[in-house]
């Protein structure tokens, strides 16, 4: 007997293998089989029975270690979907659908894991006393600060592996007993320990009640759109749903959340109400975790996966419904081959096994708002925050006056002026005095965005990227944000020499430390990448939040979703321009979602809220219509600016990105690449789909690689579909110059 494999390789073929007729029975579609394959043993997947083929002698499969399939039928036909509109292999796609510890042949890994911690030890040296201590080791002291402004302990993957910083620097910490480095056993599974609250019992309101009725009565495959503002109660409507579904139809079903870290707020509220019927797929779980989880699941132990964009593929039977919460979220794309969107595989796995599929936004996605209208989506609509909650009063703040920060020297009152205007300074005193909570949104990490020559005005950049090094404060260093390349600041200007090399513009270091210097007894809490390196510290942080151990919280985008906090009467956005200019169709999208995200984090309790903005923008229509809570017109103005020149969801396209080590060889690929298109469009047309470009990206450089990209537009789905199959398939891409190209559908970024 004869069967076809697909091996989880990059290889655009399935390879055929023969089978004992003794095994026969056992090698149905969706079972694993261990193969040779170029001299060694690899994994793969049996996708269905082989034809003979008359001239080549074939091998045979050495094992196959199942005894039922694991890949159902359902899955096989999503990785094959999968593969055809994302353009890669079978074998690529069935890596999304089984853990890691399955298509290896080792046995999964135990799931307790240690991992090494470094600490310091509690009698730091003080200020004054480092400069002598470090004075022949910067490095050391480097860390070692790095590890304070850590909260004193970090584990050492990070310092060595993120940071970079050689193991050898922290030997000579320890040796000096300055730190300390521990084993400690990762929690297995970091929920548990997370208490579990009584559910709200909430009278749905007539909204809510409404929205939940209309999603009992869909039919298998349909789906809605629940266009909810912030706070306007849309979980309570995910959790009737899961409540019939899984309580009483005893069905499965899926939650899907932007990021699981960001959100234990929501992952709360549903264990509340479901208990171990769920199983909370994270990032922090081991290879060996994510198995268990995975056979529970499987087996039908536990009923609900919650979890951030991989979680589409749970190996749930009889899935009765998948939601999508924070819909229009791009995290919901996979960067990496394949470059899925969680959204869009949870309507087509929906779709072939008859579940219902709920799309949850304030602020839903152009895509998803144009399928409603056109009535593919079924839209329902929370118009109002619940209870005595309304929505809170935006305020602009114009920042175009010109400001004393230009002055030559500025003092310390200056520095803040320019960063927290009167009015918002104002505010946050008043909300001291009365003990309420405020959030402060600075979409930038860092202590300064960058550092420049006052002379001739030359930025200071990454040696392998085109992108502005960020000037950092503990430990003071320069680090790319792309490839995190980090050295020390400079003190003379590289090409003119000139001194005078001063900081522009501000990153959240910075103002954490303004704010502490204006507002010295206030418990101000720090939230962005640098402080939130373990995994758990996202919850560490929002749980004092929640406890009332925070007056204000700072923090780049990752504070803008989901927190429900009433006691929080207060949001200020420092800099709305931020990313509003970046040369992308969506910046201005993008600009508007965070700003309604974060205003809808105020005013969610009775003593209501209120919104400043800092813009130096006020009549872009992005803080125009977040200003005014004003969705509908927002989406009517951005679609009239996709129209020419058309981009989605007016038209489907693909951002085909061209990468090599050398400036010349990338743009030649890329020229070759559009020509070869251009040609066989000429050879055989085809209605509705043209080709742009190539161009360099925005982003010209990263991590030593050029980059050029071209884009491919169509006004069909399935054009679009068959010209990049065709292309990824046959274009010829040269073996030298480590030249690559990758094929990215429906981009969430052209950067
Ligand atoms: P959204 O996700 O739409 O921003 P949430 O689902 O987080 O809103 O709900 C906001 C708050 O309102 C939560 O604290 C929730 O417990 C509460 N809530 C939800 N529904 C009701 C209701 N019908 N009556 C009173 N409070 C409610
Ligand atoms: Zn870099």
């Amino acid at each position: 007997m004869l069967v076809s494999v697909a091996l989880p390789l990059p290889l655009f073929r399935n390879f055929t293998y023969e089978v004992d007729a003794a095994a026969a029975a056992r090698a149905r579609p969706g079972m694993r089989a261990v193969v040779p394959f170029r001299n060694r043993r690899q994994m793969g997947v049996i996708v269905g029975a082989a034809e003979p083929v008359a001239t080549i002698k074939l091998k045979r499969v050495l094992e196959l270690p199942d005894d039922e399939p694991v890949v159902s039928s359902g899955m096989l036909a999503l990785c094959d979907w999968m593969a055809s509109y994302y353009v890669v292999p079978l074998g690529v796609a069935l890596r999304c659908v089984l853990p890691a510890a399955l298509l290896s042949h080792s046995a999964p890994a135990p799931a307790r894991l240690t991992r090494r911690v470094a600490s310091l030890r509690r009698d730091l040296p003080s200020l004054l006393h480092r400069d002598r201590i470090f004075a022949r080791a910067p490095q050391q002291r480097v860390v070692f600060e790095l590890i304070e402004s850590l909260g004193g302990r970090a584990p050492v993957e990070h310092l060595t592996e993120r940071m970079s910083f050689s193991p050898s620097v922290l030997r000579g910490l320890i040796a000096r007993g300055l730190i300390t480095v521990d084993a400690e056993v990762v929690s297995r599974d970091p929920f548990a320990w997370r208490a579990v609250q009584e559910p709200a019992a909430h009278e749905p309101s007539d909204a809510q009640r409404e929205a939940i009725e209309a999603i009992d009565g869909g039919r298998p495959g349909d789906v809605f759109l629940l266009h909810g503002v912030t706070g306007s109660g849309k979980t309570l409507v995910y959790i009737e749903l899961l409540r019939r579904v899984v309580l009483e139809e005893g069905r499965t079903a899926i939650v899907l959340v932007p990021e699981i870290a960001l959100t234990p707020q929501t992952v709360d509220r549903f264990r509340a109400v479901f208990g171990d019927r769920i199983a909370v797929l994270h990032s922090a779980l081991s290879d060996g975790e994510r198995h268990d989880e995975w056979l529970a699941l499987r087996d039908g132990r536990k009923q609900i996966a919650v979890g951030a964009r991989s979680a589409v593929f749970a190996p749930l039977r009889n899935l009765g419904a998948i939601v999508v919460d924070e819909e229009h979220e791009s995290s919901y794309k996979q960067g990496e081959s394949p470059r899925y969107h969680a959204r869009e595989v949870a309507i087509v796995r929906a779709r072939a096994e008859g579940a219902i599929v709920v799309l949850g936004s304030a602020t839903p996605s152009l895509e998803s708002w144009v399928n409603a209208r056109t009535g593919k989506y079924a839209l329902l609509t929370l118009p109002e925050r619940v209870g005595l909650a309304t929505l809170p009063k935006v305020e602009v703040i114009d920042r175009r006056e010109p400001r004393a920060m230009r002055r030559q020297s500025p003092d310390a009152a200056d520095w803040l002026r320019a960063v927290v205007s009167e009015p918002l300074e104002l505010a946050l005193s008043e909300r001291l005095r009365a003990g309420e909570q405020s959030i402060l949104l600075l979409n930038r990490r860092g202590y300064a965005s960058f550092i420049q020559c006052g002379e001739c005005g030359d930025v200071a950049t990454c040696p392998n990227c085109s992108i502005t090094l960020t000037y950092h404060r503990t430990p003071e260093r320069l680090v790319c944000h792309y490839c995190q390349h980090a050295e020390a600041p400079r003190t003379v200007c590289p090409r003119c020499r000139g001194v005078l090399l001063r900081q522009r513009g501000l990153g959240t270091q910075q103002v954490e430390r303004l704010l502490a210097d204006r507002f010295p007894s206030a418990r101000i809490a720090r939230m962005d990448v640098d402080t939130t390196s373990g995994k758990w510290a996202h919850a560490e942080i929002l749980d004092r939040v929640g406890r009332g151990e925070v007056d204000i919280l700072l923090g780049t985008q990752m504070i803008a979703k989901g927190l429900d906090f009433p006691n929080v009467t207060l949001v200020g956005v420092i800099d709305a321009d931020v990313g509003i200019n970046l040369p992308d169709f969506r910046a201005s999208e993008r600009c508007f979602q965070l700003l309604s995200q974060v205003a809808g984090r105020a005013g969610r309790g009775p003593k209501g809220g209120r919104v400043l903005i800092q813009t130096r923008v006020p009549d872009h229509h992005a803080v125009r219509c977040a200003v005014a809570h004003d969705y509908f017109t927002f989406v009517r103005q951005e679609l009239e600016g996709r129209e020419a020149p058309a981009y989605p969801p007016l038209v489907r396209l693909a951002n085909v990105v061209f990468s090599g080590t050398t400036e010349a060889g990338t743009e030649q690929l890329a020229t070759a690449a559009a020509s070869w298109l251009q040609t066989l469009l000429r050879k055989r047309p085809m209605d509705g789909v043209r080709v742009i470009g190539p161009a360099p990206c925005p982003v010209e450089r990263i991590k030593n690689r050029w980059r050029w990209h071209l884009l491919i537009k169509s006004e069909h789905p399935s054009e679009l579909t068959r010209l990049g199959r065709y292309f990824v398939e046959r274009f010829p891409v040269p073996k030298s110059g480590e030249l690559r190209v990758t094929f990215d559908r429906d981009p969430v970024a052209l950067l």
